[in-house]
């Protein structure tokens, strides 16, 4: 299941309109208990196999993810702030404008260990699904 389907009905395939425009502001959320903001720009598209998110780790944030199915790979771009990713038994620390990219079928997380908000970009690919 992608990320985007819990947080919003998938539009009508046959309808999309060719040139999209969203804004995150309108857009930020959180899922359950978890106190991650994300906003589903471009939520799960089977024509580009990806889903596009702005997220927003407050201070303090400490959460490890599960495992996605198998070959999904996640991209990370930190736009303000600071964060760190976990992959690979590493937690990799990424300031505004870094990135990383990881296999995401497996253990991975998210943190801050900052006194302020981070927010990233996050597109999640899911190579063969339809
Ligand atoms: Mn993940």
């Amino acid at each position: 299941i992608s990320l985007s389907s819990l947080l919003e009905k998938r539009p009508e395939e046959q309808d999309q309109p060719v040139t999209v425009f969203r804004d995150a502001n309108e857009l930020r959320q959180k899922i359950a208990d978890d106190n991650m903001l994300i906003s589903p720009l471009f939520p799960y598209d089977p024509m580009v196999a990806f889903e596009y998110f702005e997220i927003t780790v407050p201070p303090g944030y400490d959460r490890l993810s599960v495992p996605h199915k198998r070959g999904v790979i996640e991209y990370i771009t930190v736009f303000d702030g600071e964060m760190e990713v976990l992959s690979e038994d590493t937690w990799h620390r990424l300031e505004k404008g870094q990135s990383l990219r990881f296999q995401a079928d497996r253990p991975h997380g998210y943190r801050n260990l900052s006194d302020r908000p981070a927010v990233a970009l996050n597109v999640i690919n899911y190579p063969g699904r339809k």
